[in-house]
């Protein structure tokens, strides 16, 4: 498809070819990109620290500013400590294969897991279970029949599965895995800075602080930056900075990119009214298309699926909605199973309700004018 260039920042609104459009497709989840206050932390910093590491944080790219991060997420989450890398894809690598890297371990995989999750499960040696997505059933019976492995076993789930909106069923998967003795990663990069009280992610969203072993996570997303974490226990956080080679042989995360990081992470502290802000702009997008009568899935996150079934009609009612000053992208086969080709609306805290009143709008014109909606 056509890749859009924006022309301002990243907000409710952006400019496309000199026209304002309503923003449905960003994982700007809380509206951090273009906060004034994370802008703010970035000069001061700059100013003080420069822009780039220089090394790798083994060598000499360990500045003040990156032990500070570090600190504050571990808080945050509510960990004894976390590391942060250069992206959420680069943390599945740093976790991932470090973790489960020998021949004879197993790695249990959600059938839905993000690519990178993917990515780092074949870059490990490991042997890759994957269970049906969701399926309990399936998962005990694969944990049961890998009971007797030499190895290590790891579980990794996505917190948040991205195109529908659901949720893993954290509670079930630690349950198992305890019993069973495998450790336990959640990749949280939809459910950072959205699920639980004031964005502290899917751990403290379902109160399993010190059952799951590693929370990654990315920067990306909900904090509005770039970067990514892992956050546990403090011994297995030091293993991974010893073992993890994204940590070992790729440079620092720039200052601007941490103190930005920096910024979010006080802001998401400080008050739980950008996450509140999220969830009612969420519900309040879902029911409306809902009762316009789309078919909106199965979310149970701000994440917002409108199913339009033939990859050709998504395209076109994404085309037909960007006529209408409306920039929300179709999403097809391969990313979801063919037939249920989407566009999935991301509403963000920076939305305000008119905003959102003018999307559904269009929406129910586009949908009307298609025949999708009567
Ligand atoms: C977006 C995403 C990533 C990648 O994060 P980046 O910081 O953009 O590299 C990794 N895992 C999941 C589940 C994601 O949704």
């Amino acid at each position: 498809g056509t890749i859009r260039t924006l022309e301002s920042p990243q907000g409710a609104w952006v400019q496309i070819g000199g026209k304002k459009y309503l923003n449905l497709c960003s994982n700007n989840y809380l509206g951090l990109c273009n906060d004034p206050r994370v802008v703010a932390k970035v000069k001061e910093y700059t100013g003080k620290f420069g822009v780039g590491p220089g090394a790798v944080r083994t060598i000499a790219g360990t500045m003040t500013p990156h032990i500070e991060l570090e600190e504050k997420l571990a808080a945050f989450k509510g960990t004894e400590a976390a590391i942060v890398v250069s992206s959420g894809f680069a943390a599945n690598l740093t976790v991932i294969p470090t973790l489960a890297g020998g021949a004879d371990d197993v790695i249990f995989s959600d059938s839905l897991n993000h690519a990178s999750i993917i990515d780092a499960c074949r870059l490990s040696r490991a042997r890759v279970v994957r269970y049906e997505h969701s399926d309990m059933q399936d998962l005990a019976k694969k944990l049961g029949e890998n009971r007797d492995v030499k190895g290590r076993r790891l579980l990794i789930t996505d917190g948040v599965f991205s195109m529908d909106g659901d949720i893993a069923k954290l509670p079930e998967i630690v349950e198992l895995c305890e019993a069973h003795g495998v450790i336990v990663a959640v990749d949280d990069a939809h459910g950072e800075g959205v699920l639980g009280r004031g964005g502290r992610g899917i751990a403290d969203h379902f109160g399993l602080h010190g059952r799951v072993d590693v929370e990654i996570g990315t920067m990306s997303k909900a904090f509005g930056v770039m970067g990514g974490m892992a956050a546990g226990s403090a011994i297995l956080v030091d293993y991974l900075r010893q073992k993890a080679r994204p940590n070992l042989f790729s440079s620092a995360l720039t200052i601007p990119d941490v103190a930005a990081n920096i910024a979010s992470v006080e802001i998401l502290q400080e008050s739980e009214d950008l996450v509140k802000k999220l969830w009612a702009n969420g519900n309040l997008l879902k029911k409306e298309l809902a009762s316009l009568g789309f078919d909106t899935g199965a979310s149970e996150t701000p994440i917002t699926p409108v199913i339009i079934g033939e990859a050709a009609d998504a395209k076109a009612f994404s085309a037909k909605l960007f006529e209408r000053g409306v920039f929300a992208t179709a999403i097809v086969f391969p990313t979801v199973p063919r037939g249920t080709a989407r566009i999935r609306a991301m509403v963000s805290a920076a939305h305000s309700e008119d905003d959102l009143r003018f999307g559904v709008g269009q929406f129910a014109a586009v949908g009307r004018e298609m025949g999708i909606i009567s």
